[in-house]
């Protein structure tokens, strides 16, 4: 960012505006939203800022500009309509370190004004350091529509509910999730929609049943993040990550979907990478149980669904082991990713009747199946941890008999960026996979028609 956003207090501050026309009075209308002291530099105001000035709403010097006008304020506007007169007031405020901005002259500025949604004192301040101004204006009309009109008044109670909350015990957390639950309740609900006529005194003494509410044990969420495109998130599984007090996060997991937890969330980052350093399961375990035992939510986040090739199994038997409540938010798998992403039919009306779904790597090595059924015709196969295992399962299926022009379509990094398709027929799967094109992590289906894979995609046809 080359513009870092801040909030000024200009509560009785003095505030230079120098101009007097609709520029400027634009200016003064946003600037009378604060207890900002409005000083106005201009021959003749126009009707508006005149108006105010009668109405003793702000301060009119009928003088012409000199930079020492500007000693002592906050903030210094520019809006007289004359380039030179403007760089001057620029000029006179940036050698004395005040911030200036000038109207239609971002490089005159020494800060900009950004779109605003008021909606006091909550105010989301939208720029796009000027860029795209009307941008910047469909996200604030997006934003409008979104942000309930009486969020300021719930913020307004929330802030005299703190001094309650600050008699609270303990190093802030429960403070926190006394308000986690404060925008949950009833009582914000009945705010935003209007109802409540209490609103402006309200019952004291909710904060402490929500505070004893709080002070329940921690738990644990097993979230599936799907295959790493944030739009695949499940609402369940983002809502949870809002929630959350500890993310316990697979390497695999992009940035971008951790990005929606709570800012304050603790990460936790563990997982098994192949040929690097991996945590072992026990101390992704111990990690669990510590957490959720210190009262934490606790969310485990891990690639695609939770239940498949994930390590469950030991993760919910240990905090089963110390009596700690576990549940379970589904993910998109990534076999189900790369299928869409590849329009490969997962089963078809009499030529596909079941799928599979395998894992190409065994604790010992490639994992051995029973090749002589996964052979039979009429299947799809959706291999998971396969790469390292191509040609253990080309051998296998094809001394089993299965047709050597079954088709195999390889996705790589599904849904991500640099995602990668490639179609192979399984007698050419092995020489595909080490020919340096695939990386992984990959998904392989096996007998699949892969409607969308691009067929320039198929160089290797030719039997091995
Ligand atoms: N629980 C995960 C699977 C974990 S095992 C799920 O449901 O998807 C790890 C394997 O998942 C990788 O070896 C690879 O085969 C597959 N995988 C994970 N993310 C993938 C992605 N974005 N594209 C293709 N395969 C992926």
């Amino acid at each position: 960012m080359r513009y870092y956003p801040v909030f000024v207090d200009l509560d009785r501050a003095p505030v230079l505006v120098v101009g007097g026309q609709e520029a400027a009075a634009q200016k003064v209308r946003l600037l009378r939203k604060t207890r900002a002291r409005i000083r106005v530099v201009a021959d003749r105001p126009c009707e508006e800022l005149h108006q105010q000035v009668m109405a003793g709403t702000i301060e009119h010097l009928a003088l012409s500009f000199e930079p020492a006008l500007v000693d002592g304020c906050r903030l210094v506007f520019a809006a007289t309509g004359d380039r030179l007169q403007d760089a001057a007031v620029s000029f006179a405020a940036r050698s004395r370190n005040i911030p200036v901005n000038v109207v239609d002259a971002p490089q005159m500025c020494s800060f900009t004004t950004p779109a605003i949604v008021d909606r006091d004192p909550v105010v989301v301040a939208i720029g796009t350091e000027g860029t795209a101004p009307v941008l910047a204006r469909r996200i604030k009309a997006q934003l409008e529509a979104l942000l309930p009109s009486r969020l300021g008044t719930l913020a307004r109670i929330a802030g005299r509910l703190r001094d309650r909350a600050s008699l609270l015990s303990g190093d802030g957390s429960l403070r926190r999730k006394v308000f986690e639950r404060f925008f949950d309740s009833d009582i914000a609900r009945n705010v935003l929609a209007g109802h409540s006529d209490t609103l402006e005194e309200p019952d004291l003494s909710s904060i402490d049943a929500l505070a004893a509410r709080s002070a329940e044990p921690g738990r644990v969420t097993l979230v599936g993040a799907g295959p790493g495109d944030p739009d695949l998130l499940t609402f369940k599984a983002m809502r949870a990550l809002q929630e959350a007090d500890v993310i316990v996060v697979d390497r695999l997991v992009p940035d971008a979907i951790i990005e929606v937890a709570r800012r304050d969330a603790r990460r936790i980052a563990v997982g098994k990478t192949p040929h690097a350093p991996s945590t072992r399961q026990e101390d992704i375990n111990a990690i669990l149980v510590r957490e959720a035992r210190a009262g934490h939510r606790v969310v485990r986040l891990k690639g695609g669904d939770p239940l498949i090739f994930g390590r469950a199994a030991e993760e919910i038997e240990a905090l089963q082991a110390h009596g700690i409540e576990v549940s379970i938010i589904p993910g998109i798998t990534s076999a189900l990713a790369a299928a869409a992403s590849a329009g490969a039919l997962l089963t078809e009306r009499d030529a596909a009747r079941s799928l599979t779904i395998l894992t190409g790597h065994a604790s010992d090595g490639p994992a051995q199946h029973d090749w002589a059924t996964l052979a039979r015709p009429g299947q799809v196969h959706a291999i998971y941890m396969g790469m390292g295992a191509a040609s253990s399962i080309e051998r296998g299926l094809l001394d089993a008999g299965i047709d050597p022009a079954t088709p195999v379509t390889i996705v790589e990094r599904a849904t991500l960026r640099d995602e990668n398709i490639v179609q192979t027929r399984i007698d050419a799967l092995a020489r595909t996979a080490t020919s340096g094109n695939v990386r992984g992590p990959a998904i392989i289906l096996i007998g699949a028609r892969a409607l969308l894979a691009r067929p320039a995609a198929l160089p290797q046809l030719e039997a091995a």
